[in-house]
């Protein structure tokens, strides 16, 4: 089935929207894969992602939906948002693969999207399986001129020491420090330090997982600005981002 899946065009993105809680605009899209399976419905990537990513398959597919992202991205700019950013996942397969720059550079040939407004997504465990040669292959991806973001951050194993060497622009903070909010000293504790080691070493910062008016209360008061999670919207097919693009979120979601 899975191997079918890619040919019959059964995989598909859908869009989660990042919200900057400062200007209350939709700083950028998640793009998040979907299976459109014919008889089970829509599967999440828990799914079939490791099979896939076990095969190889991953990185033919990867490929092919990097270039509908960037395609898609491209589309909204057309529409008047010149200014959102599109972020895609990368699995440790694809990351490795020898031909990750030449595929994203393609990707942005073709669809004409601005290298700036493409974020790569990386979790921990990518950047610590080689350090030196993830850190020549971030400069690498750097050098297209797409932005590189560390997923999940938290819940692997990086090293601080080595954090600072990797050319990173945005840290994602795991959910699982989100979801305790506000009740838990420690995950306070834990988010603050890590916005501050992001400040230090100038990296943006994302917070994961946000589901309900408290915790995001409390990422603000923490000085989180930048909120992804099912407060703001679950992931959705394309053609309903607009819809929220032209929400008005500070008046929402706006200080009190
Ligand atoms: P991720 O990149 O950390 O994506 C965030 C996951 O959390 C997504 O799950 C999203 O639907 C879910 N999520 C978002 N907001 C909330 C919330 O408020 N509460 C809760 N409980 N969950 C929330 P999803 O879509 O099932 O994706 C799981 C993982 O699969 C992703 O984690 C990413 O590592 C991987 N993945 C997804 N799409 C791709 C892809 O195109 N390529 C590769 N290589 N990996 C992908
Ligand atoms: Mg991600
Ligand atoms: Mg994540």
């Amino acid at each position: 089935d899975l191997h079918y899946a890619q040919e019959r065009g059964e995989f598909v993105f859908h869009y989660q929207p990042q919200l900057n809680l400062d200007s209350g605009r939709i700083h950028a899209v998640e793009a998040l894969i979907r299976w459109q399976h014919p008889e089970k419905g829509l599967l999440a990537p828990a799914a079939f992602l490791g099979t896939l990513d076990e095969t190889g398959e991953i990185v033919g597919v990867g490929r092919k939906l990097l270039l509908a992202a960037c395609r898609q991205a491209a589309c909204w700019h057309a529409a008047g948002y010149p200014d959102l950013g599109i972020a895609v996942n990368i699995s440790g397969r694809e990351f490795w693969h020898d031909s990750l720059i030449e595929t994203v550079r393609e990707a942005l040939v073709q669809s004409g999207l601005p290298p700036k407004s493409l974020q790569l997504e990386l979790t921990e465990g990518i950047f610590m399986e080689n350090v030196d040669s993830a850190v020549d292959r971030i400069r690498a991806l750097r050098e297209v001129g797409v932005a590189v973001s560390v997923d999940d951050f938290g819940t692997g194993y990086s090293s601080l020491a080595h954090l600072q060497r990797f050319p990173i622009d945005v840290l994602k903070i795991d959910r699982y420090f989100v979801q305790d909010l506000p009740d838990s000293q420690t995950n306070k504790a834990l988010i603050s330090s890590i916005l501050a080691l992001c400040k230090g070493l100038g990296l943006d910062t994302v917070a994961e997982g946000m589901e309900n008016r408290e915790q995001l209360e409390s990422l603000r008061t923490l000085g989180c600005r930048i909120v992804q999670g099912y407060l703001i919207s679950r992931p959705v097919p394309a053609d309903e981002i607009i819809k929220l693009l032209q929400h008005d979120w500070l008046q929402e979601f706006g200080p009190a």
